[in-house]
Formats: structure tokens, sequence, C-alpha cells
């Protein structure tokens, strides 16, 4: 019998609720919940393909299922039970806190983690172990917007709900794209444009993402210049009279220290730092300022900067300048990157945190939390964030790391640091659901952790909304939730360490533990944990001592919610008090200061990274699905195609990328998005799909071997949207292309395989695909994948034997052609059915100009008898063409661009002129199509689209009128 559990989507800070669909063990189906005020039944691409990884033949092959200890490193590991992982663990741990002190121990966990696995984690380390020495992956995502939050309003809790979206007469988004990162937001700013003719969205970013399809003003401000945008925008904001004097008096400070600051940022000045006009300077400061409700929604354009705190404190600036904050509609309002990154920060797990908001550096808090926790006390000394805790592993200071439900040796910047970090630990504890991540290869010990669709607890979404998340099946193989297993091991730290007499930061009595949560219950337990924590917040500012998880398991919650409130709050500030000592929110004295790694003649490009639309963050999730891959199929770099041409470089072509840090090889691809000197590649690329080997024999470690760990000095995140680089033409002539549609269930396994042969190229990537049916179709679906290599030499027999081997081209029915001397290879698969015979599987090496055609063979599985000899001759060309079905652009339907453009060509002249002319077009296409009927994630790119064919079509219309 089918059963129906309410849960929440994992992926991004939106939140939506979910209802998973299972049969026994197993999910089968996965939609939106309809009663979920974050989506109201809506989900986007990622979300709706939920249950597809977590099908038996998915988990089967990336799951980690038992614990797992590697004797020696880089040997395979082992099994071994819990209770021979735990014991070894908490020994491990309490031998180096006996030798060298509680802060010789880092944990590094996650913003995906549930909050009563946060809080558990936090409390081991600070109230059991003695040490502050806990960090996040949040700190490379959300810190900047906390001390943002903090300096100026006086507490990091976002003043907005997403129903201000509705409110809003300006909406200005500025370092998000808000379309790939939090899609489902993006639909509902959708609908409120489409309701509301008169609301402006204002858009600044350095790329033009699909996030600029909505915007009325775009503003393509040059890399790290927000600072100097904000202080221009409110320079002309008092020029005009457009702030609110009256409100600036009644409730804030230090407005005359940033009014003298901010006379220097005159227009001309501003526009020539951020790379805009003055006219778009004005406009969007005139929109921002006299709009009725300006709403701004910002992400890690902002955060990721060695200014990050800056800039959001800039921007709030203007909020408060302007009055826009505590009414509907108005308020700056951070878009949280990861699930439960709010979640996190409620229980204080940062390194400078403490639970319900308290300050590490605050005498008061740490008594009030020690009080809570019955410990004597809580260390005063600050831990390292996470950019110095890699740094003190790598120089030998900390000797045991403990990294949980997140992949460092993808996701950091300067990877080199982070290796080094990892290898030199004495040892290292990698708590994980998926084995495949790169941190996973590093680990002594390796503990299998549930996920998505088998956890209990709570998240908190960007707009303070705290959601249950429930399981739907049970936990698979020996895996334990995280929380229990922090407990288990916390339970067995606080006997090892009172053995050896030395308590770390406890001196409890060893009859008692701190860590009193019944984990054979979880169901209870998880709700004991969820209580404490919600004690931890009375009187603060996130007081939600109203709240019960009863009241959750009815509905999703907004913090506050204190002791006697009926619900918490859509909206804060809205009574002008804010949680500062005077009751005042400040203005902070916001300078303009340049990205820490500046451009220069060796490094001219400034590189940034981001989303792309269907992947999350490292991929062990989303990289499982080859349908995932069928928008961005390969990873490579996007440049601005007139600084292509004068590096005389096309679409397609390696160049390798060098930083201060590192070298990666990549493809290089034209980009209208991206602006002269500038560059981007996909935050997602690391070392599990993308790699090859230095000239020195170094494994290259994907996007982040480049970012630079420089970073915000108050909140310590690293500048992940700017590294200076340089793009050089990769000069290796010799080419390897390979694809195989691999047996049900398999090709997973083989990608994780086929990492091994990665790095005896000097460029490889390897990908999985599929043949992206509708989704929903899965009778039809088949999965394969794609290897690609560069060298400057041929490759090894033995290599190619391995690779053939691993694709299934090592049987005898597989034509071949082989020229050594000449570096050439080829191997074909060609599978009959009756008359028909179908390319199932190839190599091509050597040459591979033949790979367009060949490649659309097996994808799109095309008659290919026709092609005899063709297909083993090098360089041959197709006598036919053969032509592509195209890529996806809805993967719901699997929609092509190809078929876009054949329904836009047939409309390019309907109508254009016309004042709707965009949007019956786009009607009609979804109406004959049905692209973008689903989920949506799709509608930006279809109406770039359409507006390329209305401007193709005016042309047309004017050059036929001349
Ligand atoms: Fe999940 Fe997409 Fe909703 Fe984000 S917008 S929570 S990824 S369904």
């Amino acid at each position: 019998m089918t059963s129906e559990t309410r849960s929440t989507c994992p992926y991004c800070g939106v939140g939506c609720g979910v209802i998973i669909e299972s049969h026994g063990d197993q999910i089968t189906g996965v939609r939106g919940d309809p009663q979920h005020p974050a989506n109201f039944g809506r989900l986007c691409t990622k979300g709706s393909t939920l249950a597809l990884t977590a099908s038996a033949s998915v988990t089967r092959q990336t799951r980690l299922l038992q614990p797992m200890l590697r004797s020696l490193r880089k040997q395979a590991p082992a099994p071994v039970s819990w209770d021979q992982a735990l014991d070894l663990a908490s020994q491990r741990f309490a031998g180096v806190i006996e030798e060298h002190g509680p802060d010789a121990v880092g944990f590094y966990v996650s913003g995906q983690l549930l909050t009563e696995d946060y809080y558990v984690f936090n409390k081991l380390v600070k109230g059991l172990i003695g040490s502050n020495n806990i960090d996040t992956n949040s700190r490379l995502c959300m810190s900047s917007a906390v001390a943002g939050y903090k300096q100026t309003l006086g507490a990091d809790a976002p003043p907005t709900c997403y129903d201000d979206v509705n409110h809003a007469q300006c909406i200005f988004i500025v370092g998000s794209n808000t379309a790939y990162a939090h899609p489902i937001l993006f639909r509902r700013i959708e609908d409120a444009k489409a309701a509301n003719p008169l609301l402006k969205i204002i858009f600044c970013d350095p790329r033009r993402t699909a996030t600029a399809e909505i915007a009325d003003l775009y503003l393509p401000l040059l890399p790290g210049t927000d600072v100097s945008l904000f202080n221009g925008m409110l320079h002309i904001m008092l020029w005009e009279g457009w702030v609110d004097n009256a409100y600036i008096k009644a409730h804030t400070s230090g407005f005359e220290a940033l009014k003298a600051t901010v006379r220097d940022y005159t227009p001309q000045q501003v526009a020539q730092t951020c790379g805009i006009s003055q006219h778009d300077l004005f406009g969007a400061a005139k929109l921002f300022a006299t709009s009725p409700a300006t709403l701004s929604l910002y992400c890690q354009g902002l955060n990721q900067s060695s200014s990050g705190t800056a800039k959001n404190a800039a921007l709030i600036n203007l909020h408060l300048a302007c009055a826009h904050i505590g009414k509907p509609g108005a308020g700056p309002f951070s878009l949280t990157g990861q699930p439960n990154a709010m979640g996190g920060r409620e229980v204080g797990g940062l390194a400078n945190l403490l639970s319900g908001h308290r300050d590490l550096n605050n005498a008061q808090h740490r008594a009030e939390v020690a009080a809570l926790w019955g410990v004597p006390s809580v260390p005063d000394k600050p831990g390292k964030t996470a950019i110095d805790m890699f740094q003190a592993a790598a120089d030998g200071e900390i000797k045991a790391l403990w990294i949980a439900c997140t992949n460092p040796a993808q996701s950091m910047p300067d990877q080199a640091t982070v290796r080094r970090a990892l290898e030199r630990a004495e040892f290292v504890v990698v708590q994980e659901a998926f084995a495949s991540t790169s941190s996973c290869d590093f680990a002594d010990l390796l503990l299998p952790a549930t996920t998505w669709g088998e956890k209990t607890g709570t998240v908190t979404n960007s707009e303070r909304r705290i959601s249950r998340v429930r399981p739907a099946v049970a936990a698979p193989g020996q895996t334990r939730h995280d929380w229990v297993i922090a407990v288990d091991f916390g339970r067995r730290l606080e006997k090892a360490l009172h053995a050896k007499r030395k308590p770390g930061g406890l001196e409890s009595d060893p009859g008692t533990t701190l860590f009193p949560y019944p984990i054979d219950d979880p169901a209870t337990g998880v709700q004991a944990i969820w209580n404490e924590h919600r004690e931890s917040t009375r009187g603060r500012d996130l007081d939600i001592t109203g709240m019960s998880y009863a009241m959750l398991e009815e509905a999703p919650q907004q913090w506050p919610l204190a002791e006697g409130q009926r619900q918490g709050k859509a909206r804060l500030y809205e009574d002008g008090i804010f949680p500062t000592a005077d009751g005042r929110a400040r203005f902070v004295n916001t300078v303009y200061q340049p990205v820490a790694e500046p451009r220069e003649s060796r490094f001219p490009f400034s590189l940034t990274t981001g989303r792309l639309r269907d992947q999350w963050h490292g991929m062990s999730r989303t990289g499982t699905l080859g349908r995932l891959f069928g928008h961005v199929a390969e990873p490579a770099i996007e440049m601005n195609a007139q600084d292509m041409a004068r590096r005389l470089l096309k679409d397609g072509d390696l160049v390798q990328v060098s930083s201060k840090r590192g070298a990666i090889v990549v493809p290089v691809q034209s980009s209208a998005e991206i602006g002269m000197s500038q560059a981007f590649m996909a935050m997602h690329w690391g070392q599990e799909y993308l790699s090859g080997q230095s000239s020195q024999g170094q494994a290259l470690a994907g996007v982040n071997a480049l970012t630079t760990s420089a970073s915000c000095p108050s909140s310590r995140q690293p500048e992940l949207k700017h590294a200076a680089v340089r793009i050089e033409k990769a000069e290796l002539p010799w080419s390897l292309l390979a694809m195989a549609w691999l047996p049900e269930g398999q090709a997973l396994n083989t990608h994780t395989l086929l990492k091994a042969l990665m790095t005896r190229f000097a460029f490889a990537s390897c990908v999985p695909f599929s043949n992206s049916t509708p989704l929903g179709d899965r009778s039809r679906e088949r999965s394969g994948v794609l290897f690609r290599a560069a060298a400057r030499d041929a490759a090894s027999t033995d290599t190619l034997q391995s690779l053939e081997q691993l694709l299934g081209l090592d049987t005898a029915d597989v034509l071949r052609y082989a020229d050594l001397k000449k570096g050439q290879h080829r191997s074909v698969r060609l599978s009959r059915t009756g008359e028909q015979a179908k390319v199932t599987g190839f190599v091509l090496a050597g040459d591979i100009r033949a790979q367009a055609w060949i490649k659309t063979l097996l994808e799109d599985e095309l008659p290919a008898q026709a092609y005899g000899r063709l297909l083993l001759l090098p360089g041959a060309e197709a006598p036919v063409a053969v032509q592509s079905r195209g890529k996806p652009v809805c993967s719901c339907l699997n929609v092509t661009d190809s078929a876009i453009a054949g329904f836009l060509q047939g409309a390019a002249q309907e109508s254009v002129g016309h004042p709707d002319a965009d949007a019956q077009c786009l009607a009609r296409l979804q109406a004959q199509l049905r692209c973008g009927t689903q989920c949506g994630s799709c509608l930006p790119e279809l109406k770039r689209m359409v507006r390329a064919r209305s401007a193709c079509g005016a042309s047309q219309g004017a050059t036929a009128a001349n």
C-alpha cells in the first residue's frame, strides 16, 4: 500500500513542503505540499526529482550503508561495527584532547543538518569537549548576512517574509540568481509581477543571469563593487531629498557619520567604479527610494566577499534611510542558500555563536548557556572558523577532524590547503549519507548517516519558518540519524575523558550525561532535543517558547512565537523598535574596499562562481541523476565572446585556468551573460566530475583549486565570488571522448570507478547522462556515462583497455580500429534489434572530429547501420547530417532547445510589435510543446528565447520594410 508523508525539500533555503509517496521501504514519488506556505504545492526541477534520487537503483550505488575503517590512508576501507567505530573515535578524540588540549580537535558540520543534529553537535563541542572549534559550511554561505543583520538591526533575524513579494512595489535583487538558486520564490515574484504591472524590479549582478529576464532595470556592476553602488545610491537619495528623515531621527543612530562618508560617493565616481551608467544608477536610487515599499533580496553575491558584512550593512543602510522596513512589502531579505542555515544559526552552530542567538564573546551569554547545559562554563576562546580550522589542521595544530554532512574536499576554497589539512590530520572522521564524495577519500573512519526521506527533526527556512522533516522510510542498512551518532559518540567520549581524568570543559558526575536523549526512540529523542533548544530561546529575539512539536505537526510556524502568543510574526520591527541597547537600528559607516585579489597583468580575469539550474552544491544527490545533467551536460568555464576571440579561442577549446593557488584544465564556452574580463564557472564542478593531473603530478581538484580563502574580517566568509585568474589555451593535442549506455543500476558505480582513470590525463571530466524521458515516464529511461579527456601524448593501451572494460566495450562484437603510432583508437559497439543497429557505446581517441554526430547517434538512439565503417574512420563526416534532438530546456517534459527554436522560427513574424506579443507567443509555445507548464524552472529561459525571437522578428520586419 502506498503511504504519504509530509516533509520538507532538503535543497535550498526556500524550504518547500513536499509529500513523499512510499511503498514499504521504498520512496516511490514526491510532489509539492499544497498546504505548505513556502511553496503552496510547487516544486522546482531539483525538488520534483527528489524521489528519483532515493530510488533503490540509485541508493544501492551511492549510499554509505555501514561504518567503514581505513587502517591505512589511500587504501580501501573495511566494514566495522558501530561499537568498534565509535569506541575507536572516542578513544582517538580523547587521546588528542588529553595530549594536546581541547582545541586540537575540530568539527566541521553543515547547513543541511537538522536543527536537532546541530544542537547536539554544538553541545558536544562547546559543552563536553570544552572548545569552540565547531564551524559549518554555512560559514561559506551565510555568515556575512548574520554579521550584517547584527551590526545594523541588532539581531540575526530576517525582518521579512515571502508574502512581502506580493506587497512590494519595488524588488531590488542583488547578488542573487534567484531564478536558479531559489526557483520557487522566483515563481512567486513572477506571479506578483503579473498581478501588479506597477511592480518594478531592479537586478544587479556582474552576470546577466536568467534572473535578469524579469528585471525592469539591470545593473551589470563589476565584481565586488556593491558597497560603492549602495553608498552611491544613498548619495543620490540624500541629494534628491528621498530619505525619510523622520524615521531616521526616531528609530536609528549613526546616520551623520554615514552621511559624511557617502558625500564622496558621487554618481560619476560610483558609475566608474561599478562599471554602470550614471543614468541607471540614478534610476535604481529613485525606484528604490520613492517606491511605497521596497524589498531587497540578496544572497551569495553579497555574502561571499572579503567585504561581505559591509555589503550587507550598506544595503540595510538604504532600507533604514528610506524607512523601507517593518511594513508589508519592505525590508532587507537575505535568502539562505541551504535548507537549514537558519536552524544552525538558531542553535549557535558556528565558532563564534552560542545557542539562542547568543554571542560567544558575551560573558553573560556564556553563563546562560552553561547553566542550561549544566556545565561549569562554556569556553571563552573563540573557535576556529572554517578557513582557520582547515589552515590549523594543515599546520598540524588541529590533529583530529570530524566532518558531518558536508564535502570540504569539494566546496572549500583553496583546495590545496584543505587537502593538505585532510592529509596531515592524524584522525579524520567523515559522517555521510553518500559514499561518493571527495572527502570520503580522506577519511580514516566513515560513519553512515540517514538522509532525506529517512530523517526526523526540524528545519528553518529563509523566512524564519520552522517545518518538520519526517521519515517516509526506515533507515537503510546500518545508517543512523546524525544526532544519534553525535549522542552515542558524546556519551562514549564522556566516559573516555573521565577515564583519562581530563574531562575537557566538563567536570560533571561521571554517572550523568550531557546527552540524555533516547537514541533508540528517535521520535522521542528528537523532541527532547528540540524542547531543550526551545528553552534556550526564552527571552531571546527568536523566542519560540510558545511553540511545540505538536503545533509543528499541524503546520510550519514562524519565529518569534513566545509563550502566551498565538502565532509567529510574519514581519519584524513594525513598531520601529530594534533589539539593540537603545532600541534603535544602527547605520554602519560602510566604506568601499576593492576585492582582496584585484585583477592584474598576470591574472587578468575575474573568476566568479555560482549555481546551475538543476544541480545542488557538490552534487552528491543531484549528480546521481543523468537527467539533471541535461540542461548543462559537462563542466565548462564561460567567457565573453570578445575575450575569447582575442585569444583565438572557440567554444569547446580546452583552456588552462590558473590562479595563485592552483590550476585546472576545462573546456571554454562563450556566454552572453558574462562581461569583459570576467569568467564564470559553476560551483558544483569538483574533483568528482572534473579532474586531471598537473605537470607536477598532482591531481587537479575542480573549481575550488582556484578560489581564494581571503575572507571578510567581520564574518570570516571567504571571497568565493572573485578570484583573479589567467586563462590560456591548453595545448593538449591528444583527445578522447567515450560514452556508453550502461545496464540498469550500473552508471553511478561505473562513474565512481572511472574516477581512478581521470588522474591519468592532463584533463578529464566524467559525468552521467540519460535519455531524459519526461519526468514520471520511467519505463524508457536509460543511463550512461560520458568520459572526456585530453593529454599531450596518447594514452597507454592499458588505460584505453581499462576504460573500455569499465564501459562494457571489451566484448567481441565491438568494432575496432587502432593506429598506435598515430595515437588513433576507435571502438564502437553497435547493438542490433532486428534490422536496426544503434550505437550503444564508443571510444574515440586521437582524432575526435567525428564526435558530434557519433555522440548524437548514441544519445538520441538513432539508427546507425548505414554509417558502417565511417564510425571507425578518424575525422570522418557523416554522409547525411545527423540532426541532434537538442539540449533539454524543460527537463520535466524533455522539450529541447531545437524544438523550441523550431516553433519560434515559425512564429518569428507573428504579432511582433503588439504590446503583448511576447506573452502571447510564450502562451502559444507552452500550449503547443507544453514546456514550462510543470515546475516552471525553465520559464526564464523560455522568455529569453521568446524575446530573442521578437528582436529577430522585429529586425526582419524592419529589413522587409526597407
Ligand atoms: Fe527545493 Fe526547489 Fe523548493 Fe528550493 S525551490 S526548496 S530546491 S523545491
